[in-house]
């Protein structure tokens, strides 16, 4: 933004003499760095608060004596009436022009419709800020947090409020996509201006247990009551070679294992709390916004449930179809800790099928969970899991068509219990992370 340098200079000097003055007549014995920021900072909330209500106060201009009203009709002005807003600085109380007397019933400031302001309610701005916090933390953690940001008190169902509306928002957003897949028109437009389509796309779904916060207090009250849903999440992305210099110690490793490291770039999250069908349209209409239809390969990387691979069959039916490199591992760890007492043997075992897998050599693999089918029972019950996902298990071959084989996108997406606010919101209900 272009301010005024001049008189940017003289606020400056001017507030840094107000913020020492007020430090002075506190009279603490030491005033350190954070005293001066913490002053200055309270000091510049409410130079905006007052800079706000003055700016809107002269936004009027000339009062009309009459204006038009949206129904047609007139509107008389009547008085300067005052409305509250609650702004990024906190409640701002301000005065403005106001029109009734139209037929239809309805009055009118303009100030508040150049604005885009909702009288009573929250700024744009703040709404934006509070959502975030809503979506991160349970309520009642939002509402600390935004106090120490914002430093005035918002109340927690001010957070609760707000934060269902940017997931009401994100849902309309969501269905309009979906629209827009199945509406000709917009299909044809697509046609003409395709936008650029990556190579690879990669794709990754995977469901997750949220504690939906219960709206009514007195079902928060029963501590018992907690309601608890099924997100379905996914994740489209692009994969990178990690440039040697920005590489981390553990893919440092990595690199001289296996010559280059992967990482997945331009992710773009989507989420729903809805049947599987249902996700699939979002799935869909989420892949035609990055290009999925055009890309020259689509990989699927997801860990195994069968409703997943369903999904992906059903709408991508020339997809790559690779289990996470992780979840496969990781399960193989889990049974060598059920299984071997003693350290050492479990070690041998562990180390003999984590690269038979590597090697996308599943069939030993299975083999070696068979023998130990009689002492361990994940052993057993992993048979299925191994030999139903056979073909998405030739790791050997995925990495060398240069293939990513694993990814924490989605691990990442659901833990963090918002994968990323412009994508994707906590859509029909509010959602906080299972602690
Ligand atoms: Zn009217």
């Amino acid at each position: 933004m272009n301010y005024n340098i001049e008189k940017i200079n003289q606020i400056s000097q001017l507030f840094a003499e107000v913020v020492e003055e007020a430090l002075q007549a506190e009279g603490k014995a030491e005033v350190l760095i954070g005293d001066v920021e913490m002053s200055m900072r309270e000091g510049l909330r409410v130079i905006g608060q007052q800079a706000l209500q003055g700016l809107l106060e002269v936004a009027d201009g000339k009062v009309e004596a009459e204006i038009k009203c949206d129904c047609g009709g007139r509107l008389k002005y009547q008085r300067r009436r005052e409305t509250t807003i609650w702004s990024v600085f906190g409640k701002v109380k301000y005065e403005r022009a106001y029109y009734a007397g139209c037929a239809c019933g309805k009055g009118c400031a303009p100030v508040d419709r150049r604005y885009g302001i909702e009288p009573g309610k929250v700024t744009a701005g703040l709404a934006h800020l509070v959502a975030l916090s809503g979506i991160n933390k349970a309520f009642e953690d939002g509402r600390k947090w935004l106090k120490e940001y914002l430093l005035f008190d918002i109340s927690e169902n001010t957070v609760r409020a707000e934060t269902q509306n940017m997931g009401d928002l994100q849902r309309q957003a969501d269905d309009k996509l979906i629209q827009n897949m199945h509406n000709e028109a917009s299909l044809q437009k697509r046609e003409h201006n395709p936008a650029p389509a990556p190579d690879i796309l990669y794709g990754s779904l995977d469901a997750a247990k949220v504690r939906i916060e219960p709206r009514d207090p007195q079902e928060k009250a029963a501590e018992s009551r907690e309601a608890w849903r099924d997100l379905k999440a996914g994740c489209w992305y692009e994969g990178e070679i990690v440039p040697p210099r920005q590489r981390s110690t553990r893919q440092e490793a990595k690199a001289e294992r296996e010559g280059t490291v992967l990482r997945a770039r331009n992710k773009k999250y989507f989420c729903d709390i809805n049947k599987a069908e249902q996700f699939g349209k979002l799935l869909w209409a989420s892949a035609c916004a990055v290009g999925a239809d055009r890309a020259r390969l689509v990989v699927f990387i997801c860990d195994g449930a069968v409703w997943i691979w369903n999904l992906i069959a059903h709408y991508f039916p020339n997809a790559i179809q690779i289990v996470d490199w992780y979840h496969a591992v990781d399960r193989l760890e889990r049974i060598a800790q059920e299984a071997f007492s003693d350290v050492a043997e479990r070690q041998a075992w562990l180390e003999s099928v984590t690269e038979d897998l590597w090697q996308g050599r599943v069939e030993l693999v299975i083999e070696a969970l068979q023998t130990l089918a009689k002492k361990s029972n994940l052993a057993k019950q992993s048979l299925g899991y191994y030999s139903d996902n056979l073909e998405r298990m030739r790791y050997a071959q995925f990495r060398a068509a240069g293939y990513l084989i694993g990814s924490g996108v989605i691990e990442s997406g659901c833990k963090q219990s918002s994968p990323n606010v412009s994508n994707s919101q906590a859509l029909n209900g509010v959602w906080t992370a299972p602690s």
